[in-house]
């Protein structure tokens, strides 16, 4: 127990105009996809009994993502999840999320996904406003987006997440307010929010460029973040993570591996991974990954993750090895890493990992952010303060 998977559906009925995740709208080809991705997840689960330890301790975690995995048919997201469930011996504790599109959500949909062992929905609401629903193009507007809350909690999924974007030109605090309001009082126990990014290559950025400052000034973003962040306190949601809130107990388990730095599979095409301390990719292509994933050979893979013969650095059509983390860089991963999280850094968890005290291998970074006020040592943790938060990123990029 304790492994964490994470699959990538990397299909959606159309592109949003902001977003830079890999996918396609082509659907006709899902069901290949499927089936290729149950081959990769029967050989990492192989693999993985073979040759790399990955077991944290904790209980299993499987995230299906994207894309849109509601998009396409039910029956081929569950039977990926089965086959992953049997080859990797998913144990009965686990938690296993997929991220939902209301525009593709159903009741019927939901008792499919929870019949297969699904227990915990993301769902992305994004806002309940149809003005900046239109804004973001999503294909949903807020009754969807309420109907499809409803029908999750109808087919019996308890544990439901929603996903909302701040910062979108037009929007108040008031009304972002009023629509967390509106989905906890629907039941919805865990809320992500995240600040809308202006990436190159999305039609937001030729949209945008240049003038999003002037739209939604850094400073409304910042009040709205923290207006956010007072109410979900308020209301019994504790921020658990720079994005994240959850009541007690609702805190995602898949991401926080990712925040303590734990090793995860990945299947699918555009899914990022981190094996034996090598982070890998898989190419953006669903075409090649379709042809590739059934004959991927365990020799290559442990070459690639450095666990015999000659070094590979990639697998054709497939895969790709992002970075090899020696120690120097977990080290220094594990503050950029564990920064995001209300806990922050656990001194204690660091000597037992590295060897080392915290505050002797970070002496500097750590003096200088304590005093221009953006870290606290908090007994055996260090952390983020208030202010940190609108310069977490500055300050996490100084311990890289
Ligand atoms: S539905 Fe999600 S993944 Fe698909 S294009 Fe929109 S934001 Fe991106």
């Amino acid at each position: 127990m304790g492994r964490h998977v994470y699959v990538h559906n990397p299909f959606c009925v159309r592109k949003c105009p902001y977003c830079d995740f890999y996918s396609i709208t082509d659907r006709s080809l899902a069901e290949s996809y499927y089936k290729a991705a149950m081959a990769e997840a029967r050989f990492w689960a192989e693999f993985g009994k073979k040759a790399v330890s990955s077991d944290d301790g904790g209980p299993d975690t499987v995230y299906f993502g994207g894309g849109t995995p509601s998009c396409v048919p039910a029956d081929l997201v569950c039977k990926l999840l089965e086959t992953i469930t049997d080859s990797f011996g998913i144990g009965p504790d686990a938690e296993i999320t997929l991220e939902v599109n209301p525009a593709s959500f159903t009741e019927e949909k939901g008792r499919a996904y929870l019949k297969s062992g699904f227990n915990r929905l993301s769902m992305g609401i994004q806002s309940l406003d149809d003005a900046i629903l239109k804004t973001l193009g999503r294909l949903h507007d807020s009754k969807g987006a309420l109907t499809s809350l409803d029908s999750a909690f109808e087919a019996g999924f308890t544990n439901v997440s929603a996903d909302f974007i701040t910062g979108v030109p037009g929007q108040t605090v008031e009304g972002m307010l009023k629509d967390l309001q509106t989905v906890l009082g629907k039941g919805v126990k865990h809320i992500s929010t995240y600040s809308l990014m202006i990436e190159e290559g999305t039609l937001f950025f030729e949209r945008y460029k240049g003038n999003i400052e002037e739209l939604v000034p850094p400073e409304t973003d910042r009040a709205m973040y923290h207006a956010v962040r007072g109410f979900l306190k308020d209301n019994g949601l504790i921020p658990y993570e720079i994005s994240n809130s959850a009541v007690p107990g609702f805190e995602s388990r898949h991401n926080t591996a990712y925040w303590d730095g734990r090793d995860y599979f990945a299947l699918g095409a555009g899914a990022h991974g981190c094996l034996n301390s090598v982070r890998f990719g898989h190419y953006d292509n669903v075409e090649s990954y379709i042809k590739s994933a059934g004959t991927i050979k365990e020799d290559e893979v442990s070459r690639l993750l450095g666990l015999g013969g000659d070094v590979l650095d990639s697998i054709e059509g497939l895969l790709y090895c992002e970075e090899r983390l020696g120690l120097e860089d977990k080290m220094r991963e594990y503050p950029f890493l564990k920064l995001r999280t209300t806990k922050g850094i656990d001194v204690a968890e660091f000597e037992r990992r590295f060897g080392k005290g915290f505050e002797e291998v970070f002496a500097g970074e750590l003096k200088s952010n304590v005093e221009k006020g953006l870290l606290m040592i908090d007994g055996s943790h260090i952390a983020l303060t208030e202010r940190g938060l609108d310069f977490a990123n500055l300050v996490m990029e100084d311990f890289l």
